[in-house]
């Protein structure tokens, strides 16, 4: 179960924008992007962004990246969702980003049971979650209607989640996910609709990536 294990912060500041991987840090005054807004390197204030005009393949390259680094995906299994999405019925597009957002870790960050879908991934890899009633480690888990989660009843007992029920009800849940914060559960409604699902991410330039 390989994951990125760089600086997560330089990763924003390459996509030129902030990607919010590091919960509420990224809305504190600590959040790097906000005091080096330029690309990491040594040529960074100077080099790619800003400087003249993109090309197709550089833009389309970005996209997928901004994608994969939003959803803490590596490459690999990047291209093999890519090749799911492609292979199912529908808009290959949407199928991706339905497919990103399905993951394990990606729901319990949508339920507001951690502050990034980093955190998510690892709680659920330290098993604090039950899918369907059984116990699971693999945050890639893809869910699928009427799938349901809960904390693991031997965590609760955990400070961090004798603590959560409070800061869960402050995080919004979209609306194809259900969620009941006293009893720290949730349940996959439906899959995302386009309009549910981070605006900012262009689904149009990764289909022609990896159509090349
Ligand atoms: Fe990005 Fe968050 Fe780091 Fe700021 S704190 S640079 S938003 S990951």
């Amino acid at each position: 179960m390989a994951k990125y294990i760089g600086p997560v912060c330089k990763l924003c500041r390459r996509e030129g924008e902030k990607l919010f991987l590091k919960g509420e840090r990224c809305f504190s005054p600590k959040c790097s992007f906000d005091k080096r807004d330029y690309a990491p390197g040594q040529h960074g204030r100077t080099a790619s962004r800003g400087r003249g005009r993109e090309s197709d393949y550089g833009r389309q390259l970005r996209a997928k990246q901004r994608a994969r680094r939003v959803y803490g995906v590596l490459e690999r299994q990047f291209s093999r969702y890519y090749k799911v999405a492609n292979a199912r019925r529908g808009l290959t597009g949407l199928n991706l980003l339905q497919i990103l957002e399905s993951r394990l870790d990606n729901v319990v960050y949508r339920l507001g049971f951690a502050s990034s879908r980093a955190e998510a991934r690892l709680m659920v890899t330290h098993g604090h979650f039950v899918v369907n009633g059984r116990r699971t480690d693999v945050p890639s888990m893809l869910l699928k209607d009427g799938d349901e989660l809960a904390v693991r009843q031997e965590s609760r007992k955990l400070t961090y989640f004798k603590n959560l029920n409070d800061l869960v009800e402050k995080r919004n849940v979209p609306a194809w996910l259900e969620r009941d914060a006293k009893a720290l559960s949730g349940k996959v409604a439906r899959l995302p609709e386009r309009s549910e699902i981070d605006g900012s991410l262009n689904e149009q330039l990764i289909v022609e990536y990896y159509s090349r």
